[in-house]
C-alpha cells in the first residue's frame, strides 16, 4: 500500500505462534540472496497490537540495500523472515499513564503511529499528542488518518512540521522543529508527559536534549533512532 512517493506499507500474514506485540516494538528483516548472502535491517511495527493484521511501513533509501527491495520488489504472496516482536523500552501501555507526547521525524512516526491507534482503541484516559516533522506535505505518512484523528477527536492533538515545502494555505510550523514548538506540544514538565522521540539520529538527539532543557526528567524521555542522517 502506497503511503507517500517513497514509502511504503506492507501488511503481513503472521503464523498462528506470532505472540502479538505492544505499541512501539519492532521486528527484524532478514533476507537472503540465492547465494546466501542475507541483510538484516529493524522495522517498526506501525500497527496497533489491537489492529487485525500486522503493518510495517518501509521507507525508500535510493542507495539502501534492503529498503528498495522492501518497497519496490516484493510481491503479494512473498514471504518475509521476521524476529520478533522486539524491545521493551520504545513502548506505550494505557497503565504507563500520561500525558502521551509523541515526537516523530521522517520515518519515525511508524511507531508512534502505533501507540497513537492503541492509545485511540482504549478508554483514552490521558490526552495524546503528535509532533511529526516532515519535509513537505507530500511526504506525510499516514496523512488522512493523522489529520482524520486530530479534526475528530478533542483528546488528540496532531502537529506537523514542515520543513522544505508547504502550500499556501497551510497553518502549521515550518522549519524544522525548535525549543519553542516542543515546549508548546510538550507542555508544562510538572504535568510529567511520558514522551517519545523516534526519527533519524540527528533529530532524536536535538528534540531530546532540548526537551531536557525545558525541564523534562531524563527518565520520562523515551528514544529510538532509526539511523544516520537528519530530516
Ligand atoms: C529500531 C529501528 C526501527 C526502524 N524502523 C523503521 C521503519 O519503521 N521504517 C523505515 O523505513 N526504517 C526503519 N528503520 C531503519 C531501517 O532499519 C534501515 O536502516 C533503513 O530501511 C535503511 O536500510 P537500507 O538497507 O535500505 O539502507 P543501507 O544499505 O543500510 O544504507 C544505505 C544508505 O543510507 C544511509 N541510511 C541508513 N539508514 C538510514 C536511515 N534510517 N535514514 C537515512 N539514511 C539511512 C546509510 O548511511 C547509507 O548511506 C528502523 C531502524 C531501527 C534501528
Amino acid at each position: 500500500m502506497l503511503e507517500t512517493a517513497r514509502v511504503t506499507s506492507l501488511i503481513l500474514e503472521v503464523p498462528p505462534a506470532w505472540p502479538g506485540h505492544r505499541a512501539g516494538q519492532h521486528v527484524d528483516v532478514r533476507l537472503t540472496a540465492e547465494d546466501g548472502y542475507q541483510a538484516q535491517r529493524s522495522y517498526s511495527i506501525a500497527s496497533a497490537p489491537e489492529d487485525e493484521r500486522l503493518m510495517l511501513t518501509v521507507e525508500r533509501l535510493e542507495d539502501g540495500e534492503v529498503s528498495p527491495y522492501l518497497v519496490s520488489e516484493l510481491r503479494p504472496g512473498d514471504e518475509l523472515e521476521l524476529r520478533g516482536p522486539i524491545g521493551g523500552f520504545f513502548v506505550w501501555e494505557e497503565s504507563f499513564g500520561g500525558p502521551l507526547v509523541l515526537i516523530g521525524g521522517g520515518a519515525g512516526v511508524v511507531p508512534l503511529r502505533s501507540m497513537l491507534r492503541h492509545w485511540a482503541a482504549g478508554p483514552r484516559e490521558v490526552p495524546a499528542r503528535l509532533l511529526y516533522s516532515s519535509r513537505s506535505l507530500t511526504e506525510v505518512i499516514y496523512r488522512e488518518e493523522l489529520l482524520g484523528l486530530e479534526a475528530s477527536d478533542e483528546l488528540a492533538d496532531v502537529r506537523l512540521a514542515l520543513t522544505r515545502e508547504w502550500p499556501e494555505e497551510y497553518t502549521g510550523h515550518t522549519g524544522r522543529i525548535d525549543p519553542s514548538l516542543l515546549a508548546e506540544v510538550a507542555g508544562e514538565p510538572e504535568a510529567r508527559p511520558l514522551i517519545y522521540v523516534c526519527g533519524p539520529n540527528g533529530f532524536v538527539e536535538s528534540a531530546s536534549a532540548w526537551l531536557v532543557e525545558l525541564g523534562h526528567a531524563a527518565e520520562r524521555i523515551r528514544t529510538e533512532r532509526f539511523g544516520p542522517t537528519g530530516t
